[in-house]
């Protein structure tokens, strides 16, 4: 039975999948080589268990117990000799998640399940550079990990059934609903999802209408929390266009080739909320939605 657990990376994702382990009393250890990033996600992963108690979901002496259950590590390999499951959240970048997975199986113990939180990089890929491919598996979060239910559940070509069953009876314990699929390029959540970011693009691009109207259509006709704009800017652009490259040129069709405006935004560094700036503008402090001057 998992119930000792290594997080490799401690940015957005890794602190919320490190907080909600913890909360659900697993042992976790949250590996950074940045040892401010660990300082900062601590202090996020408290900031998120004050809120969780303002709102009453947790006590004082929950809170406690999670963040008594929570080590930190700089040294990758330290880091993991005494887990039984890894999961890898750190940057999105197949050479280092490829080093990162050969570290990692030669200091993991034998019979540790590698899990990735990737949001497209191939599952079977990363699985090929270890010497424990069976035990490999996508174990896909939504952001933010604390309050998003799904887990998509991603099976290499090669991962074992029990190995699927372990990380799924474990997204349970989370409180998660886990969703099982195949390794294909995008998997399920941004095969779909990008698509959509690229048509709302493309209609923006054409002149079909303009960034409220192609979001208030989305929000108000389908009931989507957020218009597809406004959740690419949320993403990162970089990150959409990074992904509708991997769709592209892993299915080789064109109906996923990126908007050339989507292209020419990333290239100015327009990259959304992160950058201050994408389809909408993001004044520091403030809530308000405003389009972006180049699209009034
Ligand atoms: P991030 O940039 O916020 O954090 C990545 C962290 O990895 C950084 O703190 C960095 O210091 C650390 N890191 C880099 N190299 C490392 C190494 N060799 N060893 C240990 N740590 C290292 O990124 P993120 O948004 O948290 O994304 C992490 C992963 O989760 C990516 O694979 C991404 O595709 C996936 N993901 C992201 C989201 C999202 O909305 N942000 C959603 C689902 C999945």
């Amino acid at each position: 039975m998992v119930q000792t657990i290594s997080v490799i990376g401690a940015g957005t994702m890794g602190n919320g999948i490190a907080h909600v382990f913890a909360q659900s009393g697993y042992k976790v250890t949250l590996i950074d080589v940045n040892a401010a990033q660990l300082e900062k996600a601590l202090q996020t992963i408290t900031k998120n268990f004050d809120r969780q108690i303002a709102k009453g979901s947790i006590t004082e002496d929950a809170k406690a117990k999670a963040l008594a259950n929570i080590a930190t590590a700089t040294d990758v390999a330290a880091g993991v000799k005494n887990a039984q499951l890894v999961v890898e959240a750190a940057t999105e970048n197949t050479e280092l998640k490829l080093k990162i997975f050969k570290q990692v199986d030669e200091a993991a113990p034998a019979g540790c399940i590698l899990a990735t939180n990737t949001s497209s990089i191939s599952i079977t890929k990363i699985a090929a550079v270890t010497k424990r491919p069976e035990l490999v598996i996508g174990m896909h979060f939504m952001n933010p990990v604390p309050v998003m239910k799904l887990v998509e559940i991603i099976n290499g070509y090669a991962t074992k059934k029990e190995v699927t069953n372990t990380i799924v009876e474990l997204s349970k314990n989370l409180g998660k609903v886990p969703c099982v699929v195949n390794d294909y390029p995008g998997f399920i959540a941004n095969r779909i999802l990008m698509p959509m970011i690229n048509e709302a693009i493309y209609s923006l691009y054409e002149g079909v209408a303009g960034v409220e109207e192609i979001d208030t259509v989305m929000k108000l006709g389908m009931a989507h929390p957020m218009g597809p704009l406004q959740l690419a800017d949320f993403i990162g652009l970089d990150v959409c266009l990074a992904i509708l490259n991997v769709l592209h040129d892993g299915f080789g069709n064109p109906k996923y080739a990126p908007c050339p405006l989507l292209v020419n935004m990333v290239t100015a560094g327009k990259l959304g909320v992160k950058a201050g700036e994408g389809f909408y503008t993001y004044a520091a402090g403030s809530k308000e939605l405003v389009v972006s001057g180049r699209f009034r």
